[in-house]
């Protein structure tokens, strides 16, 4: 295994000062799958007094002092320091109520979560492994260090950390370990906002997703109680092969893997059960679907404690999840004037992610094909590239008049952005061409 060499620094100072020190968790499990860990975190028997004396001098953060953490920053790459410690309880199943801090690695090992993250590696030890978390690794297993009806007790928020990692490194996990996260299930009802969202989101976003999702909607309904329903839910819809959450889990494998995608596609579909209405033959229909999972999604993104704009982007995308993307007249689906009034309503972003979702909800009904999907997709990109290169004026700001203009011609009040409302229709459609003169001139000579 190779440590960077200020990791190789940083251990060996402390050592030469006489303390023990190891890399610890996620950078030697990233290390021994052979990826690149995005951080290095180190765990020593100095305290956080004794750290600072040993790294005097050099940039440091104190914020995680409380719980033994001192950052070492060098060239502006931070090091987390950790004292071996052990977790108090976790009374409110959230934060453990004390930590202690011990002396030797073994205890601190002890109190991390699954075997493949209580790993430690120093040059002159090498591997530090308690709990056989390389070979599990190997197995591709997560298991819980120790009973883990006993762990998912301490925190609760260990079970969805143990679908975390099954579905990031597309791994099972273990079959007590399983029995265990689903007995306790109910207990992330009590586990903070913040922390859900973090471990949700990487879920979300992980290789192994669909399979997590498939394998434990029982643990996600607990979360999202919305899941529990779409299981097993037949939509009784000859454009619809799988039940909903089938269809929904396939969706969010068929979005790329960005956070706001695969959560406005876990949404899309929530709100189906509720507006659920039947014709006369037995054909199922969803009306107004769309804004009663919106309505979901709001709820979702604030007991996840998800920041505004997210919260806002995810909202929109599962309002507007299946908004047409093509004129009324049918095929036409990358029509100038239409592109331009869907980027006047949604910005180039936003519009691209629908075409993402639109193409991910039609491939996961069973009822189209990938390969006609993926054309569509690339016909509208490509026509929205196409026009994006022309700088085409879709927005108020980047037509060529403005309020004051109109002010200049008369115009007062309300018909001032009426009448800009007007002309940027008339440019998006290709009425006018977006010239201050050319505009003024219309203002002026055309009945509009
Ligand atoms: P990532 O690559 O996502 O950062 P990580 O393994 O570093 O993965 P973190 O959440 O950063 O995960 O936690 C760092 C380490 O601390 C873990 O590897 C694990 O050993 C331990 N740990 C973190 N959270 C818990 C917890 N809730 N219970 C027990 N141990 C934990
Ligand atoms: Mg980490």
């Amino acid at each position: 295994m190779h440590l960077p060499t200020p990791v190789q620094d940083l251990i060996r100072r402390l050592n030469e000062a006489g303390f023990p020190a190891y890399a610890v968790g996620g950078c030697v499990r990233d290390s021994l799958l052979g990826l690149v860990p995005h951080d290095w975190d180190l765990c020593t028997a100095a305290l956080p007094d004794e750290m600072a004396d040993v790294f005097r001098g050099e940039h440091l953060v104190e914020t995680g002092l409380k719980h033994g953490t001192l950052t070492v920053v060098r060239d502006h790459i931070p090091y987390e320091i950790t004292t071996f410690r052990i977790d108090g309880e976790y009374t409110d199943h959230r934060h453990p109520d004390s930590v202690s801090f011990v002396s030797d690695i073994s205890e601190d090992l002890a109190r991390r979560d699954f075997t493949v993250n209580a790993m430690a590696f120093s040059p002159d030890q090498g591997l530090i492994d308690l709990f056989e978390g390389r070979q599990d690794l190997e197995k591709r297993l997560i298991r819980c260090v120790g009973e883990p009806r006993l762990r998912f007790e301490e925190d609760a928020l260990r079970v969805l950390r143990a679908l975390r990692f099954a579905s990031v490194y597309d791994f099972e996990i273990e079959k007590e370990t399983a029995a265990a996260a689903r007995a306790m299930a109910e207990s992330l009802k009590r586990v903070a906002g913040e922390r859900i969202r973090e471990e949700l989101l990487k879920l979300l976003c992980g290789r192994g997703a669909g399979r997590i999702l498939r394998q434990y909607p029982d643990i996600l309904s607990v979360i999202i109680p919305e899941i529990a329903p779409m299981v097993g839910y037949d939509q009784h819809n000859h454009h619809h092969s799988w039940d909903l959450w089938e269809h929904t889990v396939r969706a969010v494998e068929g979005v790329p893997p960005e956070k706001d995608l695969r959560l406005a596609m876990l949404l899309h579909d929530t709100g189906k059960p509720r507006v659920q209405t039947e014709t006369p033959d037995g054909e199922w229909h969803f009306r107004g679907h769309q804004a009663v999972s919106a309505e979901i999604a709001e709820g979702v993104c604030d007991t996840l404690r998800l920041d505004n704009a997210t919260r806002d982007r995810v909202v929109l995308l599962v309002r507007y999840h299946d908004i047409p993307l093509r004129t009324e007249s049918g095929e036409i689906n990358t029509d100038r004037s239409f592109l331009l009034r869907r980027l006047n309503r949604f910005g180039e972003a936003d519009l691209r992610a629908l075409f993402l979702i639109h193409r991910a909800d039609r491939i996961a009904t069973g009822y189209s094909s990938p390969e006609r999907e993926d054309q569509r997709l690339r016909e509208r990109m490509n026509a929205l590239d196409q026009l994006m290169a022309e700088k085409p004026c879709f927005t108020l700001k980047d037509l060529a008049v403005n309020g004051n203009d109109l002010k200049g011609e008369g115009l007062r009040g309300k018909e001032i952005g009426a009448a800009l409302q007007r002309l940027l229709e008339d440019v998006m459609d290709g009425r006018a061409e977006n010239d201050r003169e050319v505009l003024l001139d219309r203002l002026r000579n055309v009945e509009i």
